[in-house]
């Protein structure tokens, strides 16, 4: 363990990028290998959503170093929650501790980019992919890039949370987010089970359904936890679910990158309400 810790303290963005390509590939071939990909050309929309990385680069090298002075900060000063919960001295439970809040963070940010309507438009880029695999988990518009890392700074700023517990949750949550996003589904059984703790591809798949509320459903990050405990959990059946997003629902539009790109500046568009509650139903 203390190896580990070691180790994991000294890493660098270096592991956590080559750590995301082979999960990557890994998934990439199971979805490959299993027959999934149909109807559509998996290369071309996998180039699509692969060009987000080059230009998620600069915000990621932007805040990368407030990131490491945000950590090395608070763990100088003891400055944070973590530093003052009880028992929290032994490794596992320090892990454990920092790991479930920091994916509390993330329910939160997730929450946020969905019910600002201006955030919004940032974070429809990822959900207007009508197609999702593991390369969906790339589309990520810069700007939302720069406010998640924002985000996520302040929340570790707040927490106190040490380097080690923090990049080992990146690896987790890189191969979580991979898993969740795969073009795949776990058997039922299997899934309910699973999905008790863990967002799997199941779930999430229902959150880029393309109405609401399923949209604003199963926010979780790694953890379903939280959609259960502040009632957003949901499940659909596969058959019932259509990817994208109703209020972009123009395909030649969403697979070009510089329309995605200026996608969020444009006008805003409402999106629609529930399905279950329509205007008349209010009024
Ligand atoms: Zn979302
Ligand atoms: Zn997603």
């Amino acid at each position: 363990m203390h190896h580990l810790i070691t180790f994991l303290s000294h890493s660098s963005d270096e592991t956590e990028a080559l750590t995301f390509s082979l999960a990557l590939l890994v998934c990439w071939n199971i979805e490959r290998m299993a027959g999934l990909a149909v109807n559509y050309t998996k290369l071309k929309h996998a180039f699509l959503n692969a060009q987000f990385i080059l230009t998620g680069l600069i915000p990621q090298f932007v805040t990368g170093y407030f990131f490491v002075k945000a950590i090395r900060w608070t763990t100088m000063h003891n400055f944070g929650i973590l530093h003052h919960l009880p028992y929290v001295q032994h490794p596992v439970i320090l892990f454990l501790m920092s790991f479930v809040f920091l994916d509390l963070g993330e329910y939160i940010y997730h929450v946020i980019m969905h019910k600002v309507d201006r955030l919004w438009m940032f974070h429809a880029v990822h959900h207007c992919d009508h197609i999702v695999d593991v390369s969906t988990t790339l589309r990520e518009h810069p700007c939302e890039n720069l406010i998640r890392n924002l985000f996520t700074i302040i929340w570790i700023f707040f927490s106190g949370a040490l380097f080690w517990t923090v990049f080992l949750r990146q690896l987790i949550q890189i191969f979580s987010n991979l898993l969740a996003h795969m073009n795949y589904r776990l058997p039922e059984k299997l899934d309910s089970i699973i999905g008790l703790v863990f967002i799997t591809p199941n779930l999430h798949q229902v959150h880029h359904h393309y109405q609401r509320p399923n949209t604003d459903s199963n926010y979780g990050d790694v953890l379903s936890i939280w959609d259960r405990l502040f009632g957003t959990f949901n499940r659909v059946p596969y058959k019932d679910i259509v990817f994208g997003v109703d209020t972009y629902m123009d395909q030649q539009a969403n697979s070009k990158y510089l329309s995605l790109l200026k996608l969020p500046f444009g006008k805003i568009h409402k999106r629609k309400l529930p399905v279950q509650l329509t205007e008349n139903e209010i009024n």
